[in-house]
């Protein structure tokens, strides 16, 4: 069998959270539990959100915990650049293969969803459909709008059709692409490429056969499925894990700032007492003990991770920090 490649693929946006710790281990014990090559490409798509800052932050907090890449933005490797603010060349050269095959149509709706489309769409925010206002534009009225100085955004035709495929945790998932999005974007209006074409693009490229990241991308994949299909590119294997959530049912994200990995570092918890937690939560070990990713190679199991949310405690953070110091 070919060589397992899985990746960890965060967007510098803010410091990591436990909910990032969490799919990063996930995904690295996949590829590690296979012998396999292990890529950290940095998602720097959205120039607006993105910050150098963070991807040292992230490294750092990454190497912290306990987890190593073989490919990556600091050690390089064969399918560099793993910046994608370095490889919009690529993004511009699949944008020209779908335009080329009449797949393509400029759509100059201004809407705030046109500016989100840089960033992987999350669970809690509304996904628009759209209607296809711009599909059938004429011409004269397309002129007209350019005339107007107005600048669009390019949109992929959506064939009208089911699309499968079968996830490591959620079994047999179908969805209707002209229900549940539409025409998607695949270029925003200021020419920043869209999340779900830069990231078949670079998994296509890179050789990933293994994608493991949160279930809040799940209804994303058939999108990206047809865009492997368009562009001649094998799609991997996607397992979508479960987010974690705080007490109050709100997905734990870079607003929880006490847990973030820095601030629980700051107040002396250690990595082991976090990858215990996570891999305890995730049906790894039996009961919780501080434990290292290494250790927990062996005990990985893609069959025992639970698919409903993982709820953590208010009062986690001291449940940690106890438990850092009794170790
Ligand atoms: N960069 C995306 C995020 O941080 C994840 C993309 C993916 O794993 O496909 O949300």
């Amino acid at each position: 069998m070919d060589q397992v490649r899985g990746r960890f693929a965060p967007s510098p946006t803010g410091e990591m959270h436990l909910g990032n710790a969490w799919t990063a281990l996930l995904a690295w014990l996949q590829v590690r539990r296979r012998g396999g090559v292990m890529v950290l490409r940095i998602e720097d798509l959205d120039p607006d959100r993105s910050r150098p800052i963070f991807t040292a932050k992230l490294l750092d907090d990454m190497r912290w915990l306990g987890l190593d890449w073989d490919e990556g933005p600091d050690v390089g490797g064969p399918y560099g650049p793993y910046r994608q603010d370095e490889r919009r060349d690529r993004y511009e050269a699949a944008v020209a293969k779908l335009t080329a095959a009449g797949l393509v149509y400029p759509c100059y709706c201004s809407r705030a969803e046109l500016h989100s489309a840089a960033s992987a769409p999350h669970a809690g925010e509304h996904e628009f459909v759209y209607p296809g206002t711009c599909r059938h534009l004429s011409d004269d009225r397309a002129e007209a709008l350019r005339q107007a100085g107005r600048r669009p955004a390019l949109r992929l035709r959506v064939p009208d059709m089911s699309i499968s495929f079968i996830d490591g945790v959620h079994g047999t998932v179908t969805q209707k692409l002209a229900v549940a999005c539409g025409d998607f974007i695949i270029r925003r209006s200021d020419g920043v490429h869209a999340y779900q074409l830069a990231v078949v693009v670079d998994d296509g490229a890179m050789g990933i056969t293994h994608v493991l990241r949160g279930d809040d991308l799940l209804a994303s994949t058939p999108r990206q499925l047809l865009l492997y299909h368009l562009l001649g590119l094998t799609a991997p294997a996607f397992t979508h894990v479960p987010l974690l959530y705080g007490m109050d049912g709100h997905r734990l994200s870079k607003r929880q700032k006490d847990l973030s990995l820095a601030a629980l570092r700051a107040r002396g918890v250690s990595p082991r007492a976090i990858v215990g937690y996570l891999a305890w939560k995730a049906c790894l070990l039996p009961e919780y003990r501080p434990a290292s990713p290494a250790e927990l190679i062996a005990a990985f199991d893609e069959k025992a991770l639970p698919a409903g949310p993982i709820f953590v405690s208010d009062d986690l953070a001291d449940f940690l920090l106890r438990e850092s110091k009794d170790e």
